[in-house]
């Protein structure tokens, strides 16, 4: 970076250049080999190459190995609680929709303790760019089942077997009324990550994108496939979808699929072949922060609008 200040307390200079060192937060934890970790650079990267002012970027997160992702980029970051990614998210963008806002959630996190407040911000369409960082387990907690984890596969949880079929995320995502950009890619895919993460920044809505990730210490053997043979592994390809020269090289099974089309995403979707690719974008669909008209005040004028809302309920 060329100023010799601190990164989030430069905001008033105008002749900053940001490398990818510059947004990188605290040493991360993750285990040796932990697919976090690609994810994280892909993150690092995506900030630079868009000279995103760190003091107008925040990451939020819930709870999980994935949701330490705050402190591993020099931005502002909330690291909340199990589940309430989502919520948090919407309210520092209601509040501040000049900041660029990402979220960070983990399989347990998001499809599980926090799956009503998932589809709810699906249907309220913010702006903001979401990362479902998908291992098919709970690693924080070491080895419990997930609502993503195989059936059959032992957890500590269910030590003679995962029950039930996996929930799909991009199912139901690509089921919930006003989804409107959908995407899969892959930690051990990193210009079809990059790429993908790119579509989603610039997407202006909700943008849910999951990343297949890699845990090997507790489901070292789910993505296994995927990752030695490219013939498993479907890729979605088309004018307005993501493009990645690397990725169309080494996976040969290309599918062209128009993203406009939900009933075909829909479709894509199911199955057991893995696709990545952008499924589904529609930016006409209405956003809740453009619905929503809430007066500009000033610092003052909020003060008194809730004392005047404290008044008007006591009793
Ligand atoms: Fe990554 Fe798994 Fe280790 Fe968690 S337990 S840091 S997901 S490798």
């Amino acid at each position: 970076m060329s100023s010799p200040c601190s990164i989030l307390e430069c905001g008033t200079t105008d002749d900053r250049h940001f490398e990818m060192d510059d947004y990188a937060g605290t040493v991360a934890r993750w285990c040796p080999g932990c697919g976090d970790h690609a994810i994280l650079t892909a993150v690092h990267r995506l900030l630079a190459n868009g000279q995103m002012k760190p003091e107008n970027t925040v990451f939020v997160s819930g709870i999980g190995c994935s949701s330490r992702f705050p402190h591993y980029v020099e931005t502002y970051g909330f690291h909340g609680i199990h589940g309430r990614a989502l919520p948090i998210a919407t309210g520092v963008k209601l509040s501040r929709p000049e900041l660029d806002v990402f979220v960070t959630m983990g399989d347990g996190d998001c499809c599980s303790i926090g799956a009503g407040h998932w589809i709810h911000a699906i249907r309220y369409n913010i702006d903001m760019t979401v990362l479902l960082l998908d291992n098919n387990i709970y690693g924080l907690t070491k080895k419990q089942t997930s609502p993503t984890t195989p059936q059959g596969l032992i957890t500590n949880t269910q030590t003679k077997g995962s029950f039930l079929p996996p929930l799909d995320p991009l199912q139901t995502t690509l089921g919930v009324t006003n989804a409107s950009f959908v995407a899969q890619t892959a930690d051990w895919m990193p210009s079809h990550l990059a790429a993908t993460l790119q579509a989603a920044k610039e997407h202006k809505g909700f943008s849910f994108v999951r990343i297949l990730q890699r845990c090997p210490v507790f489901t070292p053997d789910v993505f296994t496939d995927a990752i030695k043979d490219p013939d498993v592994t479907d890729l979605l390809t088309h004018d307005d979808g993501i493009h990645d020269a690397t990725a169309e090289r080494i996976y040969k099974s290309h599918l062209f699929h128009d993203p406009s089309d939900i009933t075909e995403a829909r479709r894509l979707a199911e199955g057991d072949r893995t696709r990545v690719g952008l499924f589904f974008r529609d930016e006409s669909f209405p956003r809740y922060e453009d619905l929503r008209a809430v007066p500009k005040r000033t610092p003052e004028e909020k003060i008194a609008f809730i004392n005047a809302e404290l008044d008007r309920h006591a009793v």
